[in-house]
């Protein structure tokens, strides 16, 4: 099953079940946003997709526009470790992100006006279904609703003006999030996706998940041991190497470019690449 959070004209924000082929959507009955629903069992959907609206005359919003906590995992991958230069540690390298942060599908990435350096960052993220408290790892996955794509932008020099990562992390419209929020039963094993970035139809970043430092499983144990994860918190789950800090040349991201976020059965992240004077408000 695929949910969507839609900007519908007339409706305003409107949780959605969306067509296998990603085409068209069904509004859900009821009321509240998405991370409230998942609280509750999801509603068994029997669509006449041939008669729904379609989605390309909607916008996206991130799947879970606020999310309670969004926690993203740095240095997850071991070949993304080694571009960085950074030592090895012993357990996951955690920061956390703002709502205002993040955009939906389709909407444009904002290239802040202190900064130039816009890096990319393709990461598998995980929204949490049920509350989870000290789960164990082999019981971990049953807490998770979902997967989806998730472009971490980054503000590399701001990222580097401390030892803490969350300034050049938390810029305006820098997080790309969608489109569809897919449940478990499409994605068996989060360890076993391709993952990967292109940058104006150029490949930049190609790997796996199975290459994760700290597997989905081992992410949700660690962190529901720190404070409770509820319905709708999203888990970014890291970046593999390509990124365009550690190329040389170097290579950012600038306005008029397009940036493709591609995992598995989990869907394709499109955004532009906008100046932020000229992103929505
Ligand atoms: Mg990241």
């Amino acid at each position: 099953m695929r949910l969507a959070t839609l900007l519908v004209p007339g409706r305003g924000e409107t949780v959605a079940a969306v067509s296998p082929d990603g085409a068209r959507y069904l509004p859900l009955d009821g009321t509240g946003s998405l991370a409230e629903r998942l609280a509750a069992p999801l509603p068994r959907v029997d669509a006449d997709w041939e008669t729904a609206p379609r989605i390309s005359d909607v916008r996206f919003l991130p799947i879970i526009p606020r999310p309670g906590s969004l926690w993203c995992v740095g240095l997850n991958y071991e070949d993304h470790r080694l571009e960085t230069g950074r030592a090895k540690a012993d357990y996951p390298t955690l920061f956390t992100r703002f709502p205002a942060s993040l955009i939906g599908h389709g909407e444009a990435l904002a290239r802040p006006s202190v900064s130039h350096q816009l890096d990319y960052e393709a990461e598998l993220a995980v929204v949490i279904g049920r509350t989870a408290r000290h789960v164990a790892e082999e019981s971990a996955l049953d807490y998770v609703a979902g997967y989806a794509c998730f472009n971490d932008a980054s503000v590399r020099d701001y990222q580097g003006h401390s030892s803490q990562f969350g300034p050049g992390k938390n810029f305006w419209r820098t997080g790309g999030f969608g489109p569809f929020l897919v449940t478990p039963d499409e994605v068996p094993d989060p360890q076993d996706l391709p993952i990967g970035t292109r940058l104006n139809g150029e490949v930049v970043q190609a790997s796996h998940t199975s290459q994760m430092t700290y597997p989905v499983r081992e992410l949700i144990a660690y962190l529901s041991r720190i404070h409770p994860l509820h319905p709708g918190d999203v888990i970014a789950t890291g970046t593999p190497s390509g990124v365009g800090v550690a190329r040389d040349p170097q290579l950012f991201m600038k306005p008029g470019d397009v940036v493709e976020v591609e995992i598995g059965s989990v869907g394709l992240l499109r955004n532009g690449v906008v100046d932020e004077a000229q992103a929505d408000q």
